[in-house]
């Protein structure tokens, strides 16, 4: 298939709990580094939820898929990340609203709804060390590939990028949110756990699209 319909979407979140589990030491390793140590924990019990929903659920819509992803993660990975990626899963669900296949537009505008969601219920501000220098880098990116004519595998390729080099970036940096600011300057030096797990998110959605 060369569109990016219900069926993709269903099979990019299926890829994307794989992803997550098969990531999960990495990412509790990360969040041992400047946090409690359960990023990986956390987003892999939500993600498994996510699969046994998907047993029993049958999305309509692509907007449907994202719907059942916030909700169950929001009622199953607790912490900071599950309320923000139950937000962001959401407002990119209503961005898709109606939509049967994705396209250029509609991806760039979901990381858009996504990363101003993620703003509004964390407050960061890009450089605060979290997932949304991942997200931000990612919803320019798509952005910017819809806009020089892109299509969905280029604009959702363009934001996997974005949000990879957005996480190895926040190395540098000084948490200034969440568990990790606690650690003052001693949180620089190590990978934001909550970017990393975003840029693995959208490397799965991106090897989903194949149009
Ligand atoms: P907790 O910190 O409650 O244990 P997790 O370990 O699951 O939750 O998630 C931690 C990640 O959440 C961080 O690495 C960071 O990317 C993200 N995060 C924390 N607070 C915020 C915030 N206010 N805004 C955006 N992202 C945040
Ligand atoms: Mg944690
Ligand atoms: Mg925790």
């Amino acid at each position: 298939t060369d569109v990016y319909d219900t069926a993709a979407t269903v099979s990019a979140v299926r890829a994307a709990a794989a992803m997550i589990a098969g990531h999960k030491a990495e990412l509790t390793r990360l969040d041992q580094a400047i946090g409690d140590g359960d990023h990986g924990e956390n987003l892999a019990r939500g993600f498994h939820a996510v699969l046994v929903k998907l047993e029993s659920a049958a999305p309509a819509t692509p907007a449907d898929a994202l719907k059942l992803v916030a909700t169950t993660l929001i009622s199953t990975v607790g912490g900071a990340s599950g309320p923000l990626y139950g937000t962001a899963f959401l407002r990119a669900s209503t961005a898709l609203a109606g939509a049967a296949e994705l396209t250029p537009e509609l991806v760039a505008a979901a990381l858009a709804a996504a990363r101003d969601g993620v703003v509004a219920r964390g407050k960061a501000e890009p450089g605060d060390k979290t997932m949304v220098d991942a997200l931000g880098p990612a919803a320019e990116a798509a952005r910017a590939a819809a806009d020089g004519g892109g299509g969905v595998r280029e604009v959702l390729a363009a934001a996997a990028d974005a949000a990879a080099r957005g996480s190895e970036a926040t190395v540098p940096l000084q948490a200034r949110k969440g568990r990790a600011s606690y650690l003052g300057e001693r949180s620089v030096g190590h990978v934001d756990p909550g970017s990393r797990s975003t840029a693995y998110l959208l490397a799965s959605f991106a090897a989903g699209a194949t149009g």
